[in-house]
Order: structure tokens, then sequence, then C-alpha cells
């Protein structure tokens, strides 16, 4: 029982951006990665999920023992593994609820007491009514798109959650709720967290078990909480010249970069 990554390769556009990911996630812990701005998190995150574009080119990922490399999304999800995505894409006409009845029923699990969760958790969240009866994500801000995803992720319970820096727009009382759901989660339901973060904030409630730092596509060093203290004081060179490594440059996957981390 555990979200097993087994040198992952893989990328994007027949670029190879992950090179050869190894991270073991079991249920109840927290993993944070850290790493600078394009060095292949969200990449990760995507071929995890098996995203439309994203290819894994080697390796393996497990959850509870299953392969799921070469599966639908739905059927990834099915198996137990959550992404809260870094830039959460918009669909007009479809609410939170459409959206978690529909996920639910690929779970195979009935979908008759998802409004009753659904009002506990918004309560829990602080989410207001009018974002459940608006589309998925429209015109909802940075940090209510992260609130929204924090609902999904607690309806939806999966084993295994990847949060794409889920903090990222959030005030300090925003980004307190989310992590202590998220915390709550690990305990009461036994959730895996790989948590893809830049900062350390999100780490003083969400208090990592495992942080990995990750330069040019793969895990350069795994440590205990101490690790994302190291990173505050010294940044990723401080930690490079430790290694004795170079902090590699973002993969350039074509001059005009429109896909490039926009870095708020
Ligand atoms: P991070 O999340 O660590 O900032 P990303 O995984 O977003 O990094 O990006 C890693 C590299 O892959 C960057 O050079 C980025 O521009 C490129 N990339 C990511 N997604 C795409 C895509 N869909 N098409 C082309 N290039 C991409
Ligand atoms: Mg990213």
């Amino acid at each position: 029982m555990s979200l097993v990554i087994r040198n992952l390769r893989g990328g994007v556009a027949g670029t190879e951006i992950l090179r050869g990911v190894d991270l073991e996630v079991a249920p109840g812990e927290v993993h944070a990665l850290m790493g600078p701005n394009g060095s292949g998190k969200s990449t990760l995150s995507h071929v995890l999920m098996g995203r439309e574009g994203y290819e894994a080119t080697g390796g393996s990922v497990t959850v509870d023992g299953m392969e799921i490399l070469g599966l639908e999304t739905s059927r990834r999800a099915a198996a137990g593994l959550f992404l809260a995505m870094q830039y959460p894409i918009e669909v007009p006409g479809v609410r939170i609820a459409d959206l978690l009845a529909s996920s639910m029923r690929a779970r195979g699990v009935d979908p008759s007491d998802l409004d009753a969760a659904l009002a506990t958790e918004a309560a829990r969240l602080e989410v207001r009514d009018e974002f459940l009866t608006r589309g998925v994500n429209v015109e909802f801000s940075g940090g209510e798109q992260k609130r929204a995803e924090t609902l999904q992720l607690a309806v939806l319970r999966p084993g295994y959650a990847v949060l794409d820096e889920i903090d990222s727009g959030l005030d300090v009382d925003a980004l307190r709720d989310v992590a202590r759901r998220v915390k709550a989660m690990t305990t009461e339901n036994g959730l895996g967290v790989l948590a893809i973060t830049h900062y350390s904030r999100l780490l003083t409630e969400l208090t990592p078990d495992v942080v990995h730092v990750f330069m040019g596509g793969r895990i350069v060093t795994s440590g205990g909480p101490e690790l994302a203290d190291e990173l505050e004081a010294g940044g990723y060179d401080g930690i490079a010249a430790r290694l004795g490594i170079e902090v590699p440059g973002p993969v350039q996957t074509r001059a005009d970069d429109p896909f490039a981390d926009p870095g708020f």
C-alpha cells in the first residue's frame, strides 16, 4: 500500500523533462516536493495523472500495487489518485457537484450522499454557496480555486493527492484553512500527500514527513523538515553547492514558450 514512483522518465511534446524520478508515499504521509521554476514539478503531476500531451517514456507508477502508466486519467482517478492542478481548468456550465458526481461514479462510489458531504465540506472550508452554483473555476480568484480544489479532495477522499502549488494565491488565513483540512485528511482518512510547493510557509501548517528537492527533472536530495529550512536560508544554490552540483536552468521546449511558469 503506497504510491510508488520508480525511475520515472517522460515529458511533453517529445522533450524529456523528467529524468528518473523515484518517490514513495505511504498512506498518511506528507511529502513535500520543492524545486525552482521550470524544473518539471507540474510536468511530474501531469505525467502522473496522464494529462493529454504528457507522456511517460520509462519507469513505473503504482497505486497500492496497481500500475497506472498507460491508463486513462479517469482510471488513474479510480485507482485512488487525485491531482489539484497549479492552474485549474475552467469548466463553464458544470458545477462542482456535477463534476464530483461523475468522478464518484467513475470510482464506483454511489453519489447519493454527495449533497450532504458537499455542504459539510463547504462550511468547513468556508466556500460560499455562489461558488457551488457557478461553473467550476469560472471567475474564481486564485484563492477560491484552491479552496474549491480542496473541497473536491475532501469529498472524493482519494488514497493519494498530488497538490501542485495549492498555496499559490492564498492569503494567510486561506492557506491555514486549506493546509489544516489536508492535514486532517492524512490522519482521518489515511490520505497520502505529495505537496509541490515553492514556499516553506505551507509546510509550517502541513508538516511534511519527508522533503524532496527537485531540480532538472529529478530529486537531487531528500530529508526531513529541516531541508525546507535549509532551502529557506540558502536557496537552491545553497543546496546545489552542498551537493556539488549545478542548478540546472529550465528545460527550453521552444524559444517563445507559452507554457513557461509566469512565476506567481
Ligand atoms: P515547474 O512546475 O517546476 O515550474 P513545469 O513542469 O511547468 O515546471 O515546466 C518544465 C518545463 O517544461 C518548462 O520548460 C516548461 O516550459 C515545459 N513545459 C511544461 N508543460 C509544457 C507544455 N504543455 N508544452 C510545452 N512545454 C511545456
Ligand atoms: Mg509548476
